[in-house]
């Protein structure tokens, strides 16, 4: 598979075709600066010619069997494993993170087609019990039709599998715009389920530098029957919003806020070597990143020579060099967001620990580069104390009791992910009770899994991606009452 065959062209009705203006835009490589290759510039015109062809794929993909559809995912999975290391060195050079995070990332996104390959056989109807002797109930599961998604540029592999494989499952065709930074990435994946044979129609690909034409087209053409959007809340409310015209169905993966809360009960040190791991990954670019680092007073002070410690060791710089951690940052719009919100917390008495400034020598000022850091002292009213910061920043805040730190948890419209640490069972269930979250990790850093339902409460969101839940997503329930 040669990386730049079809990167500037558009997928549609199984063909490699040229956007309808001809235009490309050009991606670069978050960490220098650099041209690595172009897209396609898809607009509305083109959205509308991909949606056609998944209307027309739909009858023939939804009348395969559940066996047939899961060979075609199985297929891809292969595919995709066998070229992870291509894949994970394009998402480097794509999206910026460490070449060990982007071949994990792409395992993720491969495990998103094995597991709706076999969960796509695991559609069940179900009969009920009528009230009439001469009456009998089934329901069916049927696909919902056309789906449009767009997906983020953080995880530029995975997003797509996590929307594509449950959609192809159900018997649903797809339209799909990528992020504008991450589309080199989103035409690889559409390449695989090309080879992998998927039928002309069933899988569309439209890239774009303007999102808004396409997103538009999506909410508005009636052939579309469902939205699916990872992303930010401003731009999910804008899509639910034109959804809700159509009564589209709609699923919303959006921001989050997350808590992590360290109790006097649990190992500070074990605590900051998790907190110090899922808070910087992705350069803190992701949405399940702990962005309130909440530590119980009495140990305090363990937790951030620990924590201090292993930040400060972390190795900045372009994803490809041995032992970097943390690679840059998107563009510099999410630069001077960490740095307006570093700012603030410092103008307001919070405690500089580690980290607070741009990253501009050996060349590191071709990128967007932002030292690891760490706040202390920060209190509820700081910008980083509400905003959702997706950059590599930690902020420490110090709680007394548990009644306060539930309190000060909850204190946010998102509701996405959040971590308890502590070695107390019944303070654990109590949290994972009474925490608004959609995901708790309980002493457990990474609580996702293709087999496990993803998504948020609140403004973070609405609907499960991944396990059983990802394909209901895509599936309508239908009543027959039959009068025998
Ligand atoms: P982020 O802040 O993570 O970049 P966005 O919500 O802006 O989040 O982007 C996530 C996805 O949403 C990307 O694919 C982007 O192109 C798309 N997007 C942004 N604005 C719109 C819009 N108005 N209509 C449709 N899609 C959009």
């Amino acid at each position: 598979m040669q990386s730049n065959d079809h990167a500037n062209k558009l997928y549609i009705d199984g063909q490699w075709v040229n956007a309808d203006s001809g235009a490309t835009f050009d991606v670069f490589n978050p960490a220098n600066g650099e041209k690595i290759g172009e897209a396609a510039d898809g607009s509305g015109s083109d959205a509308a010619r991909a949606i056609e062809a998944a209307q027309k794929a739909f009858g023939q993909w939804a009348g395969l069997t559940a066996h047939q559809r899961s060979e075609y995912l199985y297929e891809a999975y292969q595919k995709m494993t066998a070229n992870r290391e291509h894949l994970a060195r394009l998402m480097t050079e794509e999206q910026g993170k460490p070449l060990k995070a982007s071949r994990g990332e792409v395992q993720y996104g491969a495990d998103f087609l094995l597991w709706y390959a076999e969960e796509a056989k695991r559609v069940y109807g179900k009969t009920i019990p009528a009230p009439r002797s001469d009456q009998r109930f089934m329901v069916l599961r049927q696909p919902v039709g056309v789906v449009a998604a767009i997906t983020p540029w953080n995880y530029p592999v995975s997003m797509v599998t996590r929307k594509v494989a449950p959609a192809l499952a159900a018997g649903c065709t797809i339209v799909l715009k990528p992020a504008e930074a991450t589309p080199l990435c989103a035409v690889e994946v559409f390449k695989i389920l090309h080879e992998a044979g998927i039928p002309a129609g069933v899988a569309n690909l439209v890239t774009a530098l303007n999102p808004a034409p396409v997103g538009e087209v999506f909410v508005q053409n009636p052939l579309v029957r469902k939205l699916t959007f990872t992303g930010s809340t401003e731009v999910g409310k804008i899509l639910a919003e034109g959804a809700a015209r159509q009564v589209k169905r709609i699923s919303l993966e959006l921001g989050g806020h997350a808590p992590f809360i360290v109790f006097e009960d649990s190992d500070p040190v074990h605590a900051a070597k998790g907190a110090a791991l899922i808070k910087f990954l992705n350069t803190g670019q992701t949405c399940i990143s702990p962005n309130r680092i909440f530590v119980h007073r009495s140990i305090m002070a363990p937790f951030i020579r620990e924590f201090k410690s292993r930040v400060s060791r972390m190795l900045t710089g372009s994803g490809f060099e041995d032992g970097v951690s943390i690679g840059p940052l998107v563009d510099n719009a999410a630069l001077q967001k960490v740095q307006q919100q570093v700012s603030d917390a410092l103008d307001q008495g919070a405690a500089l620990v580690c980290g607070g400034r741009r990253l501009t020598e050996d060349n590191l000022d071709r990128g967007h580069f932002y030292a690891p850091t760490v706040l202390s002292d920060v209190t509820p009213q700081m910008l980083i104390f509400r905003e959702e910061t997706f950059g590599p920043v930690a902020p420490i805040i110090a709680f007394d009791s548990e009644e306060e730190v539930l309190a000060l948890a909850n204190d946010t419209n998102y509701g996405l992910a959040a971590y308890i640490y502590t070695n107390n069972l019944s303070r654990a269930m109590r949290m994972f009770e009474a925490l608004n979250f959609g995901i708790i990790g309980i002493n457990d850093i990474n609580p996702t899994s293709a087999a496990a339902p993803f998504g948020g409460m609140q403004e973070s969101g609405l609907g499960r991606e991944g396990g059983r839940e990802g394909i209901e997503e895509y599936l309508e329930t239908k009543l027959g009452g039959f009068s025998i």
